[in-house]
Parts: structure tokens; sequence; C-alpha cells
């Protein structure tokens, strides 16, 4: 039987008219307040309701390792040692074409509906990033998915850059590997603009560690993750400063160790160094999620520490991430 699911390509194209406007240069943020979201933050949002400052720590929970992003970029741009916890100043595009269960954004910030989310333009976010009193070192461009609209990333590097605040600012953004916008001959201009930016990092959110992961956890067709790994070879082969993320969750396995052998040999294959920057994303019970599961997700979240396992004992230098 045909196994169906989101259609990744149409919705992404949908998606994008629907969020991006080149004319005046603004792209559709959300507002986190109101939201079920805010719930789950330690912070209050700011930038009216459309900003909020995100923790990111080095600690995830006991017994998981330790998740060295983005501090340690952002460390090595700004001079310093890695700190246990840094800060960051986030704001989410409202769009996704996909759906994750375990996704801490409420589906409904993921509609590009205007009454949930603000036209902004780059340069206003930045310059409400640079007024705020305590301005974190960071800014993460998430979402939804940032690269429907990876024009957004290029207008922040060059906001950044003009109001003066590069060497003070890393910036950090979320990639669904969803679109090969940046692969085409269009955005290939686009994708070595972004690259050329010492101050810039890219997290590469694989949705899975084979195509049936994939499709259990985004409701899309299991193709998908065949041009996640796609995407990726084509960002590995250019400049770009790019990490992995790899959620450890999936339907119950043939066999976990040979999943994670497959995962990483395909990783190697794409290039050498891709394990050794690859985090295993933890995935932990938050407020917006866990109306969303059921059995077959809870057996997930706790098969992750078996396929943690595995991973651990095949990628031992996990903490020296370059
Ligand atoms: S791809 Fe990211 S933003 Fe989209 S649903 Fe999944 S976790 Fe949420």
């Amino acid at each position: 039987m045909k196994q169906r699911g989101l259609n990744t390509i149409q919705r992404d194209a949908d998606l994008r008219r629907r969020v991006l406007d080149p004319v005046t240069r603004s792209v559709l943020v959300s507002q986190i307040n109101g939201t079920a979201q805010q719930k789950d933050l330690s912070a209050p949002t700011n930038c009216d309701g459309i900003g909020r400052i995100r923790h990111f720590r080095q600690h995830v929970v006991a017994g998981w390792p330790t998740n060295p992003l983005p501090i340690f970029p952002a460390s090595r741009w700004l001079g310093v040692d890695p700190p246990p916890e840094m800060m960051a100043q986030v704001y989410q595009l409202a769009a996704c074409a996909w759906r994750c269960w375990y996704c801490y954004v409420p589906f409904a910030s993921l509609r590009a509906d205007p009454s949930k989310s603000v036209w902004k333009t780059a340069d206003a976010l930045v310059d409400a990033y640079l007024a705020l009193e305590e301005r974190p070192p960071i800014i993460d461009l998430s979402g939804g998915s940032p690269d429907l609209v990876p024009e957004w990333i290029a207008w922040t590097l060059q906001a950044v850059e003009m109001k003066g605040a590069a060497r003070t600012t890393f910036v950090w953004s979320d990639d669904n590997l969803s679109s090969t916008r940046l692969l085409e001959k269009d955005g290939r201009s686009l994708l070595d603009a972004i690259a050329t930016y010492p101050n810039y990092g890219r997290a590469c959110c694989l949705k899975g560690f084979d195509g049936a992961s994939f499709a259990f956890n985004t409701r899309a067709h299991p193709d998908g993750f065949e041009r996640q790994l796609e995407i990726l070879s084509g960002y590995a082969r250019s400049e770009m400063n790019i990490y992995i993320y790899l959620p450890l969750v999936g339907p119950a396995g043939p066999c976990s160790r040979s999943q994670i052998e497959a995962i990483l040999e395909r990783l190697t294959a794409i290039r050498v160094d891709l394990p050794a920057r690859t985090v295993p994303l933890y995935i932990g019970r938050f407020h917006t999620m866990v109306d969303r599961l059921d059995t077959q997700r809870d057996m997930a979240l706790e098969r992750q520490w078996e396929l943690l396992h595995h991973w651990q004992r095949m990628v031992p230098a996990l903490a020296q991430i370059p």
C-alpha cells in the first residue's frame, strides 16, 4: 500500500508565499504571547510578545550527553570560554510544513495565520534586539521553519553588521531540511553570502534516523528523510558552518543498534566530520506537546535512551564538537 503523508514540497511553496513579503523585505513572525507555548517559557516574552529569551544550557537532563549548541560556536566567535549556559533572543517564523508531535510550538502558530503573527523586517527585529536592556549575545532565528525564507537569515546578518553589532552578536538559525531553495540555481548566491559570515551557525534538524522514524515524527511522507539528507549533503559541500540535531525517537524498530549504525554510516558518507557535529536531541515532555502523546509516542520517549546508548558507544568524541 502506498504510504501517504503531508506533501512537503507543495506545503513549503504555499507557506513561503504567505510568510514572505519581498517588496518590504518582511517576514511573518509568531506572536508568542497568549499561546500555549508561553507556559513553557522560563522568562516573559519581549519585543511586544514576538520575542523570547531562551536559556541554552550544556546540561540537558541526568544521563543525557551535554549539548554544546550553540554555546560552543557562539563562544568561539565571542572569544570567551564556553559557559554552562548562554542566553539567546529568539524570533519564530510563523510557518512550518510539518507537524512533529514533539514540537514545542503549538500547531496553530505554524499555519502562517495572520491573526497569530506579525509582519516584521529583519531590520526592525535587530533594532528591537539591540534595544534590550540585557542584550543576549545570540540571535536565534527559529520557527516554524526559517529556511522557508532563507532571505531572513541573510537580512538579519546584514542588519547586525550594518548596526555595528557583529563583533558582539552570534546569529544562529534552525533549518528543518525541508527546502532545497538554497541549493537551487537562484539560491546558491544567497547560500554563499550567508556562509561568508563568521558570526553565523546553522542547526540542521534531522527529524528522524530513517524514513520510518521521519514519517512517525513529522506526519510527512517517509521520502522526506532522503530529501533531508540530500539537503544536508548540499550544505556540507558549502562553506556554511553547520551542525546537526538528531532526535532519537521513532516507532519500535527491528534493532536499535543497526538503526544507529545506519544513520552514522549515512552521515559519515556525506562528510566525515558530520558525526562529531551531531548532537542527539533529547525529547522531553513540554506543556505544548503532552496532549499529542499516545502509547507509541510514550514508548518512543523511553526508547530514545536505548538508541542513545548505541550512539554513545559509536561516537565517543561527542563533546569535542568542532
Ligand atoms: S519541523 Fe520543527 S517547527 Fe516544524 S513541526 Fe517539526 S519541530 Fe516544529
